[in-house]
């Protein structure tokens, strides 16, 4: 049933790459434009020529459907493929589409250097930059995933893929006390949710959770899904938005759970972001005194942290995730397809949370991050994997030592003792999570200097690998630390008064330090005035 579509402007490599790839897989190859070229019996330039541009597309559309419906394969789709609604809803149906991205100015280049094909020449010559970059951008939004063509070579963009799409890994998490679950990630997994469930929990009553935006662009796969595997499934959709995550919410979603029928074997789906994640987690936690509970996290920020480990919660009015319980997932289920809907806020905020566990996880890791940097920003699928499995390993490290955050899983809050101040002063949702902890990161990177001694080094390290992952600077800092130093005190991580850091003398070497009043307004009246 599932296709591989590779889409991208010409010169991006669909045809090479195409070849190769199907041959790795051992599938047909199908080139779109070939395949009219075939049954029209001319070449493109003369069906434009004879029929126009609308004439070609009408022939495309129909082959297009008939090799959808034909047995998987690898398909290079044309240039123009994407721009027919009714093409991006047959690739969206029918498999995997694969953008292959190239630069503009690159891919002109490349049909540059293709002197002995006309068409593609007499093609480019055609397209406006502007409309070039309009293109561009569909290409993005017909996409579940994006592989950067640029300074790779055809087999390392077909290696790329036959990893991203063909290896599904499973990473496991061992908590003392509360077993051990696995982390299943993987492009396309949420689409064998319902069959990885009911082989591990058997074919329990399930409700899935998840929010207004993903049950717009991701409930129906899911849901699908499940009853595919057999599984009897309803679904609940909260608003989206940290205002969500409340006490009337999770009482709501239990009234859910119990109109449901679930009952003691029965099993909750959290679909969507941390949001979700913790409210239905908590609301799995107390049902019938604890209900299975399955996350599948579709934000890079759950993917690469909140999803594993556990903690789940509401907020109260007195302060975030005061009311909360340890509760660990049967299994998490991460789709990297999920993540292509994803706004760039949302992104920059999941890249955060990666620069933070490497940077607390070593020296390979940040240097690893350091180096695909460039391609995360562009949402490369292949970095973009590898980030979030190092971070997945990192945690699950950190939780296996430490379920209940008795000792070192406090190093997760680095960056966050100023980030949480920042976005309780700022406004949530005014200041986001991703920009108000790289902030902290940079702050607790130079109190490491002052307070522990670090070298300087590190601090630019910290700062180097923020913008190198492109995580946008606070607009405007808060004119106020005494504000901000009430707001760390609040914070149910502050222990009898003191104010607690974690600081980092290099990468993999944190501590945490409780920090006096006097230093830590020192520092931060120096900071809200630079
Ligand atoms: P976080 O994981 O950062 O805690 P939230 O649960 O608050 O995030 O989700 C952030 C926003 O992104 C919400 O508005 C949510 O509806 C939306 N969202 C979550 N997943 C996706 C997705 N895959 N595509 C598009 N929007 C999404
Ligand atoms: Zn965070």
């Amino acid at each position: 049933m599932s296709h591989i579509y590779l889409i991208g402007f010409m010169g991006s490599g669909k045809s090479t790459v195409g070849f190769a790839l199907a041959a790795r897989l051992g599938r047909p190859f199908i080139d779109l434009d070939r395949l009219v070229e075939e049954r029209a019996g001319m070449p493109v330039s003369a069906i434009f020529d004879e029929r126009g541009e609308e004439g070609f597309r009408n022939i495309e559309e129909a082959l297009l459907a008939e090799v959808a419906s034909a047995r998987p394969a690898v398909v290079a789709c044309g240039g123009g493929t994407i721009l027919r609604d009714e093409n991006r809803r047959v690739l969206k149906k029918s498999g995997t589409a694969v953008y292959l991205m190239v630069t503009p100015e690159e891919a002109l280049a490349r049909i540059g250097d293709a002197a002995g094909r006309p068409l593609l020449a007499a093609d480019a010559a055609g397209m406006a930059p502007r409309i070039l970059e309009a293109r561009l951008s569909l290409y993005r939004a017909a996409a579940d995933i994006v592989v950067d063509t640029v300074g790779r070579t055809v087999d390392e963009v077909v290696e790329g893929l036959v990893t991203v799409l063909g290896d599904v890994q499973e990473i496991v998490v061992s908590t003392a006390g509360s077993g051990r679950y696995p982390v299943v990630l993987g492009c396309g997994v949420l689409r064998d949710l319902g069959a990885r469930m009911s082989a591990a929990l058997g074919q329990a009553k399930t409700v899935v959770a998840t929010d207004e935006n993903v049950a717009r662009l991701h409930l129906e796969t899911a849901m699908r899904s499940l009853a595919d595997a057999g599984v009897d499934a309803t679904s609940v959709v909260v608003p989206p938005g940290e205002s969500s995550k409340n006490w009337e919410t999770a009482g709501r979603l239990l009234d859910r759970f119990a109109e449901a029928g679930l009952d003691r074997r029965g099993c909750v789906v959290a679909l969507g972001g941390g949001v979700v994640g913790d409210l239905a987690g908590f609301a799995a936690a107390t049902y019938m005194r604890g209900v299975s509970l399955v996350q599948a996290p579709t934000t890079l920020l759950a993917q690469v942290d909140s999803s594993i480990g556990g903690k789940t919660g509401v907020d109260l009015r007195a302060g975030k995730n005061l009311a909360g319980a340890f509760w660990q997932p049967a299994m998490v289920v991460s789709d990297i397809a999920a993540l292509a809907t994803l706004p760039d806020a949302e992104w920059s905020n999941g890249l955060v949370e990666a620069a933070k566990s490497a940077l607390l996880a070593g020296e390979t890791q940040t240097a690893a991050l350091e180096k695909t940097a460039p391609r995360l920003v562009v949402r490369d699928a292949v970095a973009t994997r590898a980030a979030i499995e190092a971070s997945v390993r990192f945690k699950a490290d950190v939780v296996a030592a430490d379920a209940r955050e008795e000792g070192p899983r406090e190093c997760l809050n680095f960056g966050h003792t100023l980030g949480h101040a920042l976005e309780a002063v700022i406004g949530y949702g005014v200041v986001s999570h991703g920009v108000a902890v790289a902030e902290g990161m940079r702050f607790a990177a130079r109190l490491a200097e002052e307070i522990i001694g670090a070298p300087s080094s590190t601090t630019s390290r910290v700062a180097g690998l923020l913008d190198a992952l492109a995580v946008p600077r606070l607009a405007t800092r808060p004119s106020s630390a005494e504000e901000l130093m009430q707001a760390m005190r609040i914070d149910k991580k502050a222990r009898g008064g003191a104010v607690r850091f974690v600081l980092l003398r290099e990468p993999g070497e944190w501590v945490v330090v409780p920090v006096e009043g006097g230093a830590l307004r020192d520092a931060l009246e120096r900071w809200v005035d630079e």
